[in-house]
C-alpha cells in the first residue's frame, strides 16, 4: 500500500498565529516523523498588538500541558472577567460582557425571563446584579473560579491580558524545545507545481528552498501564500463593519495604578479605543473608520485617555475586515491574520487562531488532499466567523449614539440576514437563535442586547407560575449570594501580588 501520509508542515510566518500552530501541531504530531519548520522575518516583524483574549486561549496552552500561573508569569499577564463597553449605546452608558452567566434558570425556563417580568413591573436592578463575573469586574476583584460551583450563581470564567510578543516567545519556546526548526529569512516567492498548483516549495532571500508537503499561512495581513501565491479571494465585509485601521501605542502603568480586570473598550466620535491592562504597562489603540476621520483626529482622540503616560510612538495599522472565500485551498491553510480579520472589539482574533489549530489537527490531510476534508474545513471556519462577525456587527446596529453621521449609519444599516433573524426573535420573545459553530453563547448576546437597552415586549409566560412575591424574593436571594461571593473575593492587585510570590 502507498504511503501517503504527510511528512513536512511548512509554517509561514511567526506572529502568534505562526508560534501557537508550531506549539500545538508538535505537541500533536510527537513521536511521529512529521518535521514542522517555521520560517519568520525578523526583518518584517510581527503585527505585535492582540493582547485581550477569551478563556478558550486557557485551554488551548492548558492542552499544552502549561498552567495558568506559568504563562501567566512569562507574559506579564492580567487577569480578565470580561470587556467594559463606556459610551456605546449612547454617552455615558456603561455595561459589562462578563465571560459567564446570569442568575439561576427556574424549572427549565431561562433567567432572563424571570428578569424581564420583574424589570416590566418596574424593577431597574441592572443585569449585572446576577453575574457574578460582572460585578466581581465592577468591583475590580478577581479569585480563582470554584473548581465544583455548588450553584449556577458561583459559575464565571476568565481569560487573559497578555503582552503579545512573550505570548509568541512562550509559544516558540515550547515548539523549538519540541523539534519545530525556526529559520529566520524573507521568502522571495513562492513555488507552484506546473500540473495543479500545489506549492511545492518557498524560496528564501538567499535562494534557498524549503520544501513541504502542507504550507501553513500565517504571514498575517499580507496572505503571501493563500492570497497572493494561490489567488483566493477577499470577501470584503466593509459594508458593515465600516472601521478600516487602528492606531496602537504602549503606555507606562502609573504608580499605585491598580489594573482593572477587564479589557475597557470606550466609543468614540467614529470607532472606539480599547485599553488593556499588563503588568509592566498597558495597551492602547482607537480602532476609527479613515472615512470619517483624518489621522489627527484620531490622534486627539486617543491620546488624552491612555491607560497611563505614553511609552511608544502611536502606530498606524490599516486593515480589512473580512476573510478569504477559501481558508484552505489545495495544501495551504492559513491561520490568523492571513485568513481574514475582524476589529478586535471582542478580542476573537487568538480564539479564532485556537479554533483554526484545533480543526486542522482533527481534520489533518494526507498528501491526496480530499476535497470533502477540505470543504468541511471551509465550511466551518466559514460559519464560524461569519457568527463572530454578526456578533461584533450587532455592537454597532444597536447603538443609540446622535453624535456623528458614523454612529447614525450604523444603526440604519442593512445587516446580515442571519443577524437580523436573531434580532428579531430576541425582540418578539426573548429568545436566541442558535447556529452552530457559535463563539458567543447567549449569555453574551444577553448581555449585549441589556447594554444596549433593547428588550423584548414580552417574557416567557412560564414565568407566571410564580407569584410576584416568590420572583421578587427569588430575585433578591440571588442578587445577596453574589453580593456576598463578591465581598469575600481579594482584590484583583492581590491576586496578583499572590501569583508574584508564587501562591
Ligand atoms: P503577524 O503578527 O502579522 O505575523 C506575520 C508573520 O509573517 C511575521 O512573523 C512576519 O515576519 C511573517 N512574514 C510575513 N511576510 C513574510 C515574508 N515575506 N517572509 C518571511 N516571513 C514573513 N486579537 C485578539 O485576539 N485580541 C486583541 O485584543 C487583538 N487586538 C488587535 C488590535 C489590532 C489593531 C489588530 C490589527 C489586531 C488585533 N488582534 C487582536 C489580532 C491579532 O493581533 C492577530 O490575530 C495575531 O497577532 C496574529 O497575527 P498573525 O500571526 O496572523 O500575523
Amino acid at each position: 500500500m502507498q504511503d501517503h501520509r504527510i511528512r513536512s508542515v511548512v509554517i509561514v510566518g511567526g506572529g502568534t498565529a505562526g508560534w501557537m500552530t508550531a506549539a500545538a501541531l508538535v505537541q500533536h504530531f510527537r513521536s511521529t516523523p512529521v518535521s514542522i519548520t517555521l520560517i519568520e522575518s525578523s526583518e518584517i516583524g510581527a503585527v505585535g498588538v492582540g493582547e485581550a483574549t477569551i478563556p478558550t486561549i486557557r485551554r488551548f496552552y492548558a492542552q499544552l500541558g502549561m498552567t495558568d500561573d506559568a504563562v501567566m508569569r512569562a507574559t506579564q499577564a492580567t487577569c480578565k472577567l470580561g470587556i467594559r463597553f463606556l459610551d456605546w449605546s449612547a454617552p455615558g452608558s456603561d455595561f459589562i460582557h462578563p465571560f459567564g452567566h446570569y442568575g439561576q434558570d427556574v424549572r427549565g425556563t431561562g433567567f432572563h425571563h424571570y428578569w424581564l417580568k420583574q424589570r416590566q413591573a418596574g424593577d431597574d436592578t441592572p443585569l449585572a446584579a446576577y453575574s457574578l463575573g460582572a460585578a466581581l469586574a465592577a468591583a475590580g476583584k478577581f479569585a480563582l473560579p470554584a473548581p465544583n460551583p455548588p450553584t449556577q450563581l458561583s459559575v464565571f470564567d476568565w481569560a487573559l491580558h497578555f503582552d503579545a510578543a512573550l505570548f509568541a516567545q512562550h509559544m516558540r519556546a515550547y515548539a523549538e524545545a519540541g523539534g519545530c526548526t525556526r529559520i529566520d529569512a524573507r521568502i522571495r516567492s513562492v513555488e507552484q507545481r506546473p500540473e495543479d498548483g500545489f506549492i511545492r516549495a518557498v524560496t528564501l532571500d538567499d535562494g534557498r528552498e524549503v520544501e513541504g508537503d502542507l504550507f501553513v499561512d500565517c504571514s498575517g495581513f499580507r496572505s503571501l501564500l493563500l492570497g497572493e501565491a494561490l489567488g483566493v479571494r477577499f470577501e470584503d465585509w466593509g459594508r458593515w463593519l465600516p472601521c478600516d485601521a487602528a492606531f496602537a501605542v504602549q503606555s507606562r502603568n502609573r504608580p499605585g495604578d491598580a489594573p482593572a480586570p477587564f479589557t475597557r473598550v470606550t466609543a468614540r466620535s467614529a470607532g472606539w479605543q480599547w485599553g488593556i491592562p499588563l503588568r509592566h504597562r498597558a495597551g492602547n489603540g482607537l480602532v476609527f473608520s479613515s472615512a470619517h476621520l483624518s489621522d489627527d483626529q484620531v490622534l486627539a482622540e486617543l491620546m488624552p485617555h491612555l491607560l497611563g503616560d505614553p511609552l511608544t510612538e502611536p502606530r498606524r495599522i490599516p486593515f480589512r475586515p473580512g476573510r478569504r472565500a477559501q481558508a484552505w485551498s489545495r495544501n495551504c491553510v492559513a491561520i490568523g491574520l492571513s485568513a481574514g480579520f475582524l476589529e478586535p472589539l471582542e478580542s476573537t482574533s487568538i480564539a479564532l487562531i485556537e479554533t483554526g489549530v484545533a480543526r486542522l489537527k482533527q481534520l489533518f490531510p494526507d498528501r491526496r488532499f480530499a476535497p470533502a476534508v477540505i470543504d468541511e474545513y471551509n465550511d466551518q471556519s466559514a460559519r464560524e466567523m461569519e457568527r463572530v462577525r454578526d456578533f461584533i456587527i450587532l455592537h454597532y446596529k444597536l447603538n443609540r449614539r446622535t453624535d456623528s453621521a458614523f454612529w447614525r449609519d450604523c444603526r440604519e444599516m442593512t445587516v446580515p440576514d442571519t443577524l437580523q433573524r436573531k434580532i428579531d426573535l430576541w425582540t418578539a420573545r426573548g429568545e436566541f437563535v442558535r447556529y452552530r459553530w457559535e463563539m458567543f453563547h447567549p449569555a453574551s448576546w444577553l448581555a449585549i442586547y441589556d447594554g444596549f437597552g433593547v428588550h423584548p415586549d414580552d417574557y416567557d409566560p412560564a414565568v407566571d407560575a410564580m407569584t410576584p412575591a416568590d420572583l421578587e424574593r427569588g430575585l433578591r436571594d440571588m442578587r445577596d449570594n453574589i453580593a456576598r461571593l463578591v465581598a469575600s473575593t481579594p482584590d484583583h492587585a492581590q491576586y496578583l501580588a499572590a501569583l508574584d510570590r508564587g501562591q
